[in-house]
């Protein structure tokens, strides 16, 4: 090594000169990987390439990490403020089609007695079919639904229900307030952490649940979540169960 400007650097000082064949491609293997190395006078030490300062640092790993495997997307998450963060979380795979349903967990090959609903037996367990064109879910859609004034037709998926409130037209939005339809959305929500859930009663404890109680599951749990949520209405509950939309009041 030879020192240049204060870096040290590589002469070669063999004792007998390289030879051709396997000698010489590991001599040009050994150049290609420390060309651009500098030597620095100094104690040896580790340097983390992703941080200028050379220091490790777990916010530049993630970002990197996240750089390469995740999707980009330019979609905006959902998150509705109303609800608790595992329920958001919830909405969240299932619109990724990220749930362990019977059909998602088949194709990842895993061995299942049935890949049936596990509450009606009819049909595939797919997202669509369990939170929507399920006779069971359906029961439950049309409660909540007429329950805000609102009525469904045709076949229901899981995108129709779940974003019911965004696809709403601009007239209809114009009906209603936007803190009326964050409500409303975190309704929708509830609902489908509470489908989720009895589904798993049944699959895991055998625990059947019919389209009535879980109805009035929703109206109690949303009602308890939106109302410790929102700081600026207050709700009450007896209009809550009768007419939602009347069951709100600014506080004052
Ligand atoms: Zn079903």
């Amino acid at each position: 090594m030879f020192k240049l400007n204060d870096h040290l650097s590589f002469a070669w000082n063999w004792r007998r000169s390289i030879r051709g064949g396997r000698e010489k491609e590991e001599m040009e293997s050994l150049a290609c990987l420390i060309q651009g190395v500098e030597l620095k006078s100094g104690p040896d030490g580790w340097s983390w390439a992703l941080e200028s300062s050379g220091k490790f640092t777990v916010k530049s790993l993630r970002v990197k990490l996240d750089e390469k495997i995740l999707s980009l997307s330019h979609e905006k998450t959902r998150w509705n403020p109303l609800v608790p963060k595992k329920v958001n979380i919830l909405v969240w795979r299932a619109d990724k089609d990220s749930l362990a349903t019977r059909c998602n967990l088949d194709k990842r090959c895993i061995d299942l007695h049935s890949i049936l609903c596990p509450m009606c037996e009819e049909d595939v367990e797919s997202l669509d079919h369990l939170m929507g064109r399920c006779s069971w879910s359906r029961n439950i859609w049309n409660l909540i639904f007429n329950w805000w004034g609102f009525s469904l037709s045709g076949d229901l998926d899981y995108k129709y229900v779940c974003n019911f409130v965004n696809r709403l037209s601009t007239e209809k939005k114009r009906m209603f307030s936007p803190f009326h339809l964050q409500i409303f959305e975190a309704v929708i929500f509830t609902s489908v952490w509470h489908i989720w859930r009895s589904r798993n009663a049944k699959v895991f404890r055998l625990k059947e649940s019919n389209s009535c109680d879980i109805f009035k599951d929703v109206q109690s749990l949303s009602f308890c979540w939106v109302s410790n949520r929102c700081k600026k209405f207050r709700l009450d509950w007896d209009l809550w169960v009768n007419n939602p939309m009347l069951a709100i009041s600014p506080i004052v």
